[in-house]
């Protein structure tokens, strides 16, 4: 039996070891950019209601402006059965008023329909 070279082995190990890392981080940053190029792709900014329910029904999220009023988040729920997920991070108006009821608008917001 020939003898073995543990420390080379070791060494041959390592190697893999960092090709399957580094293959998972492509993987992984291959991933993450096509799930964020999905996800833009599904986001469209509209200026009113009427944009917003269209966005809503082609299962889209609608970016809008919104006054921060309950009233409108109600309004747009009983019309076209969306909801306020969440505000954009970079906090830019899509318009300068409320794309619901026309008031100044306090922030942009993301509607999707809920299923
Ligand atoms: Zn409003």
């Amino acid at each position: 039996m020939p003898e073995r070279n543990l420390e080379l082995e070791m060494d041959e190990l390592k190697k893999d070891l960092q090709e399957i890392k580094n293959l998972l981080k492509a993987i992984q940053k291959d991933m993450f950019k096509k799930a964020e190029r999905f996800m833009q792709s599904r986001i469209v900014k509209v200026k009113n209601l009427d944009e917003m329910e269209k966005a809503v029904n082609d299962k889209c999220f609608a970016l809008a402006s919104w006054c921060g009023g309950r009233d409108c988040e109600n309004l747009i729920k009983e019309r076209m059965q969306a909801t306020g997920r969440n505000m954009p991070f970079d906090g830019k108006l899509v318009t300068k008023t409320c794309a619901c009821c026309g008031k100044p608008a306090v922030t942009p917001m993301y509607f999707a329909r809920a299923y």
